[in-house]
């Protein structure tokens, strides 16, 4: 299964074929539709007009759930289509989440423990003694460096055979990741910190992009 998600992440429609059918479930020789990984929401996708309603990864393909009397058969053509305005947004938080995770970690030493990034905001979870609040300032004049500068974002396999995944940017980072991700920091525009404390020694901070 080719996850044109991971070569050309800008795709919202494309052309691919059934390669297998059990019931509700359904394989597709290429796929632009993204399934849950690293923290990042699916898409929400459809086949022929056809909502996908869930999808689960086996191994190295997904498998999507389609609605009963779907009509689907292997071999048969279809139109795969994405929800552009929702992957475009999950695309940008989940680089901006990267970014913060970046600054904070090199900057402070702090512990990622956890990471959500959804269509209206990411969050990062972190294990930490100190108010999230106070380091704001400085975790954005950083952040906001990197997007001024438009730096190129690349992406590649870091090992094809496991479709082990990695971002890069030239001085910045190399980073494993099977997300989609954004052609430049650009891209990510500005963004707003919330902190928000879930438990104790437990710092959330939430992303929520400036324009959208
Ligand atoms: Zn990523």
């Amino acid at each position: 299964m080719r996850k044109v998600f991971w070569d050309d992440p800008y795709q919202d429609k494309w052309v691919t074929r059934v390669t297998s059918v059990a019931g509700d479930q359904v394989q597709f020789d290429e796929t632009i539709a993204f399934c849950f990984a690293g923290g990042q929401e699916s898409d929400k996708g459809y086949v022929n007009g056809m909502p996908i309603l869930d999808s689960r990864h086996e191994n190295d393909v997904i498998i999507y759930t389609l609605p009963d009397g779907h009509g689907l058969a292997q071999g048969m053509e279809v139109v795969m289509t994405i929800h552009w305005p929702r992957r475009y947004r999950l695309m940008r938080l989940h680089f901006a989440a990267e970014l913060i995770l970046e600054i904070v970690t090199r900057k402070y030493g702090w512990e990622k423990v956890g990471a959500h990034i959804a269509e209206g905001k990411a969050r990062i979870d972190f294990k930490s003694d100190t108010n999230a609040n106070t380091l704001f300032a400085a975790i954005l004049a950083d952040f906001n460096d990197i997007i001024n500068g438009n730096k190129p974002i690349e992406t590649g396999y870091s090992e094809v055979e496991t479709q082990r995944r990695y971002w890069k940017i030239d001085g910045l980072a190399q980073v494993p990741c099977g997300g989609t991700h954004v052609r430049s920091t650009g891209e990510v525009g500005l963004v707003t910190l919330k902190r928000d404390r879930p438990g104790k020694g437990i710092e959330r901070i939430e992303i929520r992009l400036v324009d959208a």
